[in-house]
């Protein structure tokens, strides 16, 4: 089996499943009996493989991380309740009070939020404009221990230079961590330019329903984490390039608790088994909402890495299968906001993103509200800045949704 989907759909069935269910049952189930109480010893002590208790391990969660590692062409993976709980959780697991992380200044608001909350434990960060490894290089001090990056920044687009951060972090033997969310591993697959760790959001396109959330991290194999300080003597044992995710899954999932449901799990494993079929069209209905938009006499700016004069366009088309579903562009000044958003009737007004339906958001009176028009003016979001989060509708009710906004 070679194709994405092909490797999705039919991968449950490596293992044998329960009564050769086709899909992976749920196991609402948090303990595991044994018969033999040297079994329980023996899983506990790691020498056999076996559950212990549903906050670590429960095998309808087991299946969705095998997925998910298949479709990163990753190690191992460990799945999490919420994407915030995957990132807090890998940050927590593997640096210590005196590490530094230097970080895209264009993130995920929670997780800006997230890491300046580090800097209150003594664990320092630097915001830099990741479009640039020049950026990174001049933030890398003695002390730090790891670079986090996203793909395509949400609300304007940016797209990291991913390729030249993964060389200098391999020269450097930095973790390089890279937030695969915007992109889903069908555009991209972040261990080719050599990320050591991918975070997912699952809630997004992995899911891609808006009905469950979940976050994951996957280890490439691409990190030597025998050169890393903060591996515990505990979790050195075995084949070194998966000790990262052990001690992410034992100090990590284990210790903070941030841990996934087995519904929740069945739904992502659902929706991941379509992830191809939707990202392709939300792909293609961005781009020709964003073409559309582009001519319009009433939009000042659009951001999208498909656009041509996008200024990473290039590296975008370098790097993804195709541009993605999110874009966000500015209305003139004499266009109200308000009623353009109001007349919309396909597109919904709401701000989760990777949905099967499209959604429209005003960026600056929600999600950046609390950051002040002062702060939004230096992060370059304008107060007209509607961010797009395209679906699966059929294009022509798109494109003619747009038009009538503008009436
Ligand atoms: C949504 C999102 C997250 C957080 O995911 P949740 O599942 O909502 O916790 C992290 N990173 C990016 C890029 C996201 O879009």
């Amino acid at each position: 089996m070679k194709g994405f989907t092909t490797k999705i759909v039919h991968n449950d069935r490596q293992d044998a499943i329960e009564h050769g269910s086709l899909h992976k049952p749920i196991h609402a189930n948090v303990a595991y009996g044994y018969d033999d109480a040297r079994d329980l010893a023996a899983v506990f002590q790691g020498q056999q493989s076996g559950y212990s208790y549903g906050r670590q391990v429960n095998p309808t969660i087991t299946a969705l991380e095998s997925k998910i590692t298949v479709m990163e062409d990753g190690l191992s993976s460990v799945c999490f309740g919420t994407g915030m709980g995957a990132i807090g959780t890998t940050v927590f697991a593997l640096l210590r009070a005196g590490d530094h992380i230097v970080s895209s200044a264009f993130l995920f608001g929670n997780t800006n939020s997230l890491l300046n909350t580090f800097t209150q434990m003594n664990i320092d960060v630097t915001f830099v404009d990741a479009t640039s490894t020049e950026a990174v290089a001049e933030a890398v001090t003695e002390r730090t221990r790891m670079v986090f990056v996203e793909t395509i920044a949400n609300p304007r687009t940016q797209v990291s230079d991913l390729e030249g951060i993964g060389t200098y972090c391999a020269q450097r033997g930095l973790v390089y961590v890279v937030d695969n969310t915007m992109t889903s591993p069908f555009l991209f697959q972040p261990k080719t330019v050599g990320a050591s760790l991918v975070i997912n959001s699952l809630t997004k396109y992995i899911g891609g329903h808006g009905n469950a959330l979940g976050g994951a991290v996957t280890e490439t194999g691409n990190f030597d984490w025998t050169s890393f300080p903060n591996i515990y003597p505990d979790y050195q044992g075995g084949d070194a390039a998966k000790w990262g995710i052990t001690q992410i899954k034992k100090k990590g999932l284990r210790d903070f608790g941030a841990s996934l449901g087995p519904e929740a799990a069945h739904h992502i494993a659902m929706g991941s088994e379509t992830l191809a079929l939707r990202v392709q069209r939300q792909s293609d209905n961005a781009l020709a909402m964003c073409r559309f938009l582009r001519d319009h006499p009433q939009v000042k700016r659009v951001y999208y890495p498909g656009l041509e004069d996008h200024p990473q366009h290039q590296r975008a088309e370098k790097l993804f299968r195709s541009f993605g579903g999110l874009f966000s562009f500015e209305l003139h000044s004499d266009v109200d906001l308000w009623e353009f958003l109001n007349r919309l009737k396909v597109i919904v007004k709401s701000s989760n993103l990777g949905d099967n339906r499209t959604l429209a958001i005003p960026v600056a009176h929600t999600i950046y509200y609390e950051m002040g028009p002062e702060r939004r003016a230096s992060m370059g979001i304008d107060e007209s800045l509607i961010r797009i989060s395209s679906g699966i509708e059929d294009s022509e009710d798109l494109l003619a949704d747009l038009a009538t906004g503008f009436e």
